[in-house]
């Protein structure tokens, strides 16, 4: 394992920042969306403390809610959360 000097951000300390969530920490989608269009990240790794990226938001076949990935610029780790769950469309 290879010790980076003095990272600002703690690893084990990461995720999603607090400005991309809403109470319950699901996604806050006005932000992350600016976020993504410009290119910001949106949270630290929780592995190595690297940046995250936003990506796209997507909706999993039968699921209420958005789910908002962010990959790590460093180490490429995949995170994911939830956003508020939508109103319901159609449910069999
Ligand atoms: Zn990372």
């Amino acid at each position: 394992m290879t010790q980076q000097a003095a990272l600002i951000h703690h690893p084990g300390r990461g995720g999603i920042w607090r400005k991309f969530l809403l109470p319950g920490r699901t996604i806050n989608a006005a932000p992350w969306l600016d976020a993504l269009a410009q290119h910001h990240p949106v949270g630290t790794c929780r592995d190595c403390g690297g940046y995250l990226k936003p990506g796209k938001p997507y909706r999993p076949a039968g699921s209420t809610r958005d789910w908002y990935p962010a990959t790590c610029d460093t180490c490429k780790a995949d995170t994911a959360a939830a956003g508020p769950s939508q109103r319901k469309k159609k449910r069999p």
